[in-house]
């Protein structure tokens, strides 16, 4: 019996390398990380480099909605990706605590690219401008207001691509970003709702379009993605569901077109 067990064991310690990243490839990080803990062999074939250059945890959370990433998984997986590019943070993270993200964020000195799906905690951002200091290239999907803004200028002074799409975006913040970000190259606020003061105190009104100075301060721009014009659907569903779209992750189809390449996945 046991001789069977192990004999059907080794079988798989030596799948061939090639049909094992095969498989991996399409794992979670946290599935991942459990296949190298298998053997010898497994380990040695998860840490392929082309399989750590992106962690996106909000698929994780995505396929399993009872299991939340933790903290845990996150220094986890951090200690198996010293050169990480690009991490998505899951859609729901309030159970990440200050301190392990920061854990996370000291084994991460490479990360050049950034989502946060949902909430824009500072604490992050400050892990983030203490440890990561070759960050260029951050979406944010939520309201964008100037507690944002200021958050950004304090720990990501260097950015040179910001995705806002989607978002409830205040005129205020945007125009401080524009004026104050120099290295800014690519600003994304395509199917943004463009909030601005309303004559009433306490009250914010929907700008119909973009006005001069935003238009003037953006042209310095590489590029500015923005909709042009009133037919665009997802900019009416915007309007008639007061920015409940700033939650979407994806609109499949036009995604690649309206999302810089870099972020699209
Ligand atoms: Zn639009």
């Amino acid at each position: 019996m046991t001789t069977n067990k192990n004999s059907r064991f080794d079988k798989w310690a030596y799948l061939d390398k090639d049909v094992l990243l095969r498989i991996f490839m399409i794992l979670n990080v946290v599935d991942l990380i459990r296949g190298a803990c298998v053997c010898t062999s497994w380990q040695e074939a998860a840490s392929e480099p082309s399989l750590w250059k992106m962690v996106d945890l909000s698929k994780l959370e995505a396929r399993n909605f009872n299991r939340q990433p933790e903290s845990q998984h996150l220094v986890l997986v951090s200690g198996r990706t010293p050169n990480l590019k690009r991490l998505v943070l899951p859609v729901r993270n309030n159970d990440i605590s200050v301190n392990e993200f920061e854990e996370a964020a000291k084994n991460w000195p490479n990360l050049e690219s950034l989502t946060i799906p949902c909430s824009f905690p500072v604490k992050f951002m400050k892990a983030i401008g203490k440890h990561c200091k070759n960050l260029y290239e951050l979406k944010i999907m939520r309201r964008f207001d100037t507690d944002c803004a200021e958050t950004i200028l304090a720990y990501a002074p260097n950015l040179k691509v910001l995705s806002l799409r989607c978002n409830m975006v205040h005129r205020e913040a945007m125009l401080r970003l524009l004026k104050e970000m120099k290295h800014l190259q690519v600003l994304n606020i395509s199917h943004c709702l463009i909030l601005d003061h309303s004559p009433n105190p306490g009250f914010m009104s929907v700008l119909s379009k973009l006005d001069k100075v935003i238009l003037e301060e953006a042209s310095r721009l590489e590029k500015f993605i923005f909709c042009k014009n009133d037919s665009c659907h997802i900019c009416q569903l915007q309007i008639s569901t007061n920015g409940i779209l700033f939650w979407s992750r994806y609109d499949e189809g036009i995604w690649l077109t309206d999302e810089v390449c870099t972020l699209a996945h």
